[in-house]
């Protein structure tokens, strides 16, 4: 204990003002001898956002039984199913089931990974079967969800989160359900794109969009004395497209989320979810790809970030994880990539590796989820190949609510999980996870591994207010660079008081 004294001492009372990077170095050194010190370094220690962070995966099982208990909804015993009223006696009302609080226990495991380990099925079963059970209990309490979501990032010192969310795709696929051959990848894209019906799911997702937002801030005391942290997050979003639907299904999604990009600032990119590994998804990979490159050099203004090589080994044949992360390159001209697990068992991975670092291609890494769905953990991970291969990466929470964890406990795991990163290497992945952000606006960072300013900020003080015209108007003109002077600051002021 005598050692850990000093330290906790100097995370809590240190009233020195100027910031000291290599005390913090120390502190983060120390901290790793101990979990718990670690936690509470990594709680407070400033992360640039979250770019990897699904909406549905992102709640807890506790707000969702919650919601659904005072929405009137049903519960299946048997599975955990929710479901709307009227309730009968196979599916019971949620609010008199949840009462009895063994059963609430089953419940809450039902609805994530908590004591998977003990059960029949795996991780990743068991990740993907929660979500058809849960999503109709948070039907309705969307601004809830991005209360629950945004806080979380905000206590957390967070200063950017990209949110993953599908509304209206549901709709896009009930075109493509209604008018058989409309979405057929041999149509033209721009087609799809002036689709009168899409056109309309725009506007009113949309417009649903700026409700769910005013319910959100109303809940959380935004603009109020008492805002809540999550107010403070800078918030944007990714369309979410459902890759496992039929193809032209997934055309029609893949369309809309073009559409919502290109028609509302507060989309900033989109991306294709469900498991990679699923039959439908091996069958039309390369399609889906296909149609991502084509709509996007008819909008070539549109970011995209795809979930690729999300599988170890053995997960599926050889032949389907030999390209996938490539094809995400070359073909959908991805500018992200989420998870990029597999990339060691590509055809010519090292090929694609340097292309990723010569293009400024960043990994999502997910390092719980990864470890969970499959079982792929330390040495087995490539987050260090990458590196090696200096493609930027960061670190971002996936499905949280899900897996029940938080963005701090993805910074202890890397921390504890990798020794050799250093204090800097944690900074240079936090200012990555905005820096590569899709956030409009040019980015004040020349360096991410450095922290050096592009030439309109050459000299200013990080912590200070800026003291050039020239540097105050580029801020002013640039949220991304705004918000990167932001994180700098939180960088000084952790500094100062850490070490
Ligand atoms: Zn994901």
């Amino acid at each position: 204990m005598r050692r850990l004294a000093p330290l906790l001492l100097a995370l809590t009372l240190c009233p020195l003002a100027h910031a000291d990077e290599a005390g913090a170095a120390r502190a983060l050194e120390q901290a790793r001898s101990n979990p718990w010190l670690l936690r509470q370094f990594m709680a407070t220690f400033p992360k640039g956002g979250d770019l990897h962070n699904h909406l549905d995966g992102s709640i807890y099982a506790e707000n969702i039984i919650g919601w659904a208990s005072a929405d009137g909804k049903c519960v299946d015993p048997a599975s955990g199913q929710i479901s709307f009223p009227p309730c009968d006696t196979a599916r019971p009302l949620m609010k008199d089931y949840a009462a009895d609080s063994a059963r609430y226990s089953q419940l809450v495991d039902a609805y994530s990974v908590r004591n998977y380990e003990r059960g029949s099925k795996s991780g990743h079963d068991q990740t993907f079967v929660t979500f058809g059970r849960f999503i109709p209990g948070t039907l309705g309490r969307e601004g809830d969800m991005l209360r629950e979501a945004t806080n979380r990032r905000g206590a957390e010192n967070t200063v950017y989160l990209e949110l993953l969310q599908s509304w209206g795709m549901d709709k896009a696929r009930a075109i493509a359900a209604a008018e058989a051959g409309a979405f057929r990848a041999d149509r033209p894209t721009s087609d799809w794109a002036h689709h009168p019906a899409l056109q309309r799911i725009v506007a009113d997702t949309r417009a649903e969009l700026d409700r769910i937002e005013k319910r959100w801030r109303e809940l959380a005391h935004c603009n109020q004395a008492n805002a809540e942290p999550g107010c403070g997050v800078a918030l944007r979003y990714l369309a979410q497209v459902i890759r496992t639907f039929p193809p032209e299904q997934v055309n029609a999604q893949i369309a809309l989320a073009f559409l919502l990009v290109k028609a509302d600032p507060r989309y900033v990119g989109l991306n294709l979810v469900a498991p990679e590994d699923d039959p439908g998804t091996l069958r039309h990979y390369k399609e889906q790809m296909s149609v991502i490159g084509r709509l996007s050099k008819l909008y070539p203004e549109v970011k995209v970030t795809l979930h690729a090589g999300e599988f170890g080994f053995g997960l599926v044949p050889p032949e389907d994880f030999k390209d996938h992360i490539r094809q995400a390159l070359d073909v959908a001209g991805a500018r992200r990539i989420g998870h990029g697990e597999a990339i060691g068992l590509e055809t010519g991975a090292f090929d694609t590796l340097r292309e990723m670092a010569k293009r400024g291609v960043m990994v999502e890494i997910n390092l719980t989820s990864n470890a969970i769905v499959h079982d792929l953990k330390g040495d087995q991970h490539p987050f260090l190949l990458y590196r090696q291969f200096g493609v930027p990466t960061a670190l971002s929470a996936d499905d949280e609510g899900v897996f029940r964890i938080d963005l701090t406990n993805e910074y202890q795991r890397a921390a504890a999980t990798y020794p050799k990163l250093s204090y800097r290497d944690f900074k240079q992945l936090s200012r990555n996870a905005l820096h590569y952000g899709f956030v409009e606006g040019q980015a004040l960072l020349a360096d991410t591994g450095s922290g050096r300013f592009v030439a309109s900020c050459t000299g200013e003080r990080t912590g200070a207010e800026p003291k050039t015209a020239r540097c105050r108007d580029f801020l002013s003109t640039h949220t991304k660079a705004r918000l990167q002077w932001d994180l700098e600051a939180r960088f000084a002021r952790f500094e100062s008081q850490v070490h």
